[in-house]
């Protein structure tokens, strides 16, 4: 916007300014502060086609905002030919996609308040059928809360509030602090768990320094000056960067032999910079190792290095969280499994998976 403004004093036909003007308060202040004359929006389209209507009629909190993840856009059209949306199902395939009101009204449970259990929710209401929503902790936003928690993941936050905004815009009951038992789905035609998934954890030898990325990044546990991050995935690699822009000393343990490997296809643009940014911040890679244990401050790797560190964050994977898989199963009338509870991916899956699901019940 800076250069922009400077085009705008120094030329005397129209500047456009475009790339990440996807905040709305961002985008209208510039247009009235004089930058420039025209705001040029791509992925926000996709992620909200009704962006510009919402902004004129002041409705800003229900565009949907674009996470900037590439994974559903430039990530799809780099493996797939495919431009699509991760929080926007229905990007580039409306008529595919389209909703079919409910020919029979159904009462509708769903168990969690993760971005699956809210799309499905959301889905469902808009095609006629009444949902109650039920999560067990005090938010809506499930593993979307920890993770949108580094500065530059800040628009997993902002999802989570367009979600919040529209639920409560359509009056679906949403129930917070609620943990659904066996019984509990009684009068209700269909249930959906969306109950997501858990960190993966194992023992190094000293539990009490041993933390979840999710509880470092909630603020729970304190990984102290130096630590070391098991896994280098996307979330270890994010977990990573945020800790240094903290003044953390952070290294990541890898077992296989580069960063980021399980986490493909992941788009060239997010793979490139996380793969750079890595070093060019200071965190040290070791790849090709294991964590063998981990006592009094010493982590020893299978290569014979010992670390030395106030902590270690494990950062290998999450697990499917369906205690209530059998039990439901048994119980409901017509039963559905979303989200992270059906298979671990990401918001994309969880978000689809949710739409398809709720668009065919
Ligand atoms: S896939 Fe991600 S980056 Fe692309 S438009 Fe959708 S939300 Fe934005």
């Amino acid at each position: 916007m800076p250069y922009a403004k400077m085009m705008k004093e120094t030329v005397g036909v129209p500047i456009l300014c475009a790339g990440r003007m996807d905040n709305p308060d961002m985008a209208s202040g510039a247009l009235d502060d004089g930058v420039c004359d025209i705001i040029s929006l791509g992925r926000p389209l996709l992620a909200d086609p009704d962006y510009v209507n919402k902004l004129r009629t002041g409705k800003t909190s229900l565009i949907r905002p674009c996470l900037s993840c590439q994974e559903g856009c430039m990530g799809r059209i780099q493996e797939y030919s495919a431009l699509n949306c991760a929080v926007n199902p229905q990007a580039a395939r409306e008529r595919a996609t389209r909703f079919i009101p409910a020919l029979q009204k159904k009462y509708v449970l769903v168990v969690g308040g993760g971005v699956a259990g809210c799309e499905a929710a959301r889905v469902l209401t808009l095609r006629g059928h009444e949902v109650t929503l039920c999560e067990k902790s005090d938010l809506l936003g499930g593993n979307l809360i920890p993770g949108g928690v580094p500065s530059f993941k800040e628009d997993d936050h902002a999802l989570v509030r367009w979600y919040v905004a529209t639920l409560a815009g359509m009056n679906v009951k949403v129930r917070l602090k609620t943990e659904v038992r066996a019984g509990d789905v009684k009068g209700y035609d269909a249930v959906i768990l969306a109950s997501g998934s858990r960190p993966k954890i194992f023992s190094l030898g000293d539990d009490a320094h041993t933390y979840t990325a999710a509880d470092v990044l909630e603020g729970k546990k304190d990984p102290g000056k130096n630590t070391a991050v098991i896994g280098g995935g996307l979330v270890g690699c994010e977990l990573a960067l945020h800790l240094r822009e903290k003044g953390v000393e952070v290294f990541i343990v890898e077992a296989l032999d580069h960063i980021l490997k399980l986490n493909r296809p992941l788009c060239h643009a997010n793979a490139e910079m996380l793969e750079r940014l890595i070093p060019y911040k200071g965190v040290k890679v070791r790849t090709g190792v294991t964590a063998k244990s981990f006592r009094e401050g010493r982590l020893a790797l299978s290569s014979g290095e010992t670390l030395l560190v106030d902590s270690v964050i494990l950062a290998v994977g999450y697990t499917e969280n369906r205690p209530l898989y059998d039990a439901l199963a048994e119980e409901a009338n017509e039963y559905y499994v979303t989200g992270d509870a059906l298979r671990v991916a990401n918001i994309m899956y969880a978000i689809w998976n949710a739409f398809e699901i709720a668009s065919g019940i």
